[in-house]
């Protein structure tokens, strides 16, 4: 039986009901976060947390036990058995039940609140081998630092890349690459990691600081400024990250093939470094 949490309620997901007025039904008018959890500690979990407090800030939505993210992740893992797992928790929070109306409820009503976890694996084939990606023009708003749940803007291009046989979308705006539907993108030319800078234009990912924390803690340059998607014959590697699927090598990006089209020394170097920060993470080494 899967246990979720439901406003302030551990219960059988069968027995966890939403109205058909919850704002993040009608509006998408929500924020979420997903945190991996490895067998037994939750890998940055402070960087989700402080990334999730800032979507909830900057949507407005006011959830005042906030605070309590980080115990409740922690009560779905062991609820659902899933300690000694690898898994992945996914919390949302949405502006609340009120007749369908742009403006915001007033008075305010209670945020929904709702959690499940989950045990994931990593697509350990792409990580070796790498994938494909899609080159398509970012068709999303201006605010893609907020981990919104409306994402029909990275639903509909992931689907066209998935029915092309592609892994990734490569989203492009005003010529620059941008990142993925679900991932930010990285290249490496000579060596250095070039990568979109943070802005209104990118999710900010957690697996992302993390990368760059690692490359530069190990004397890989790191150049946090946008690829223009002309420039793509030019790179020797690329990659994407995330937090449920970790570091996947790309071999071609559209049409162009990346570098020798396999998995390079560079992405490999910062894989193992980022195993390493996973495994540095783990209380009980
Ligand atoms: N960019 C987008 C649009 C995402 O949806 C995600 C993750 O879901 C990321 C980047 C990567 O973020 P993180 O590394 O925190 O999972």
């Amino acid at each position: 039986m899967e246990t979720v949490y439901l406003n302030g309620q551990y219960l059988s997901k069968d027995d966890a009901f939403i109205s058909p007025d919850d704002r993040g039904f009608l509006f998408g008018d929500s924020i979420y976060e997903v945190t991996r959890w490895y067998g037994g500690y939750f890998f940055d979990l402070p960087g989700h947390a402080d990334r999730f407090r800032r979507s909830l800030k900057e949507t407005r939505i006011e959830w005042d036990d906030a605070d309590k993210f980080e115990q409740i992740s922690l009560d779905l893992i062991h609820r659902n058995d899933l300690g000694s797992e690898c898994a992945i928790v996914y919390f949302q929070v949405t502006r609340g039940v009120a007749p369908r109306n742009h403006a915001f409820p007033d008075p305010p009503v209670k945020p929904t609140v709702y959690g499940y976890a989950r045990r994931h694996s990593i697509n350990t084939l792409a990580c070796e081998r790498g994938v494909n990606m899609w080159l398509t023009p970012d068709p999303r708003w201006n605010r893609c630092d907020i981990k919104s749940t409306a994402l029909l803007a990275n639903v509909m291009p992931y689907q066209e890349a998935h029915d092309r046989g592609c892994a990734e979308v490569c989203f492009v705006r005003e010529g620059l690459v941008t990142e993925g539907a679900h991932s930010n993108i990285f290249f490496v030319k000579n060596d250095a990691i070039h990568t979109h800078p943070e802005s209104n234009y990118i999710l900010s990912g957690i697996t992302r600081s993390n990368i760059l924390s690692a490359a530069r803690e190990n004397g890989i340059s790191v150049i946090e400024e946008a690829v223009p998607a002309d420039m793509l014959s030019y790179m020797h590697e690329a990659f994407f990250a995330n937090t449920t699927g970790e570091i996947v090598p790309v071999l071609k990006i559209g049409d162009q093939v990346i570098g020798s089209g396999t998995p390079g020394p560079v992405t490999k170097n910062i894989q193992r470094l980022f195993r390493d920060k996973i495994e540095a993470a783990n209380p009980i080494r």
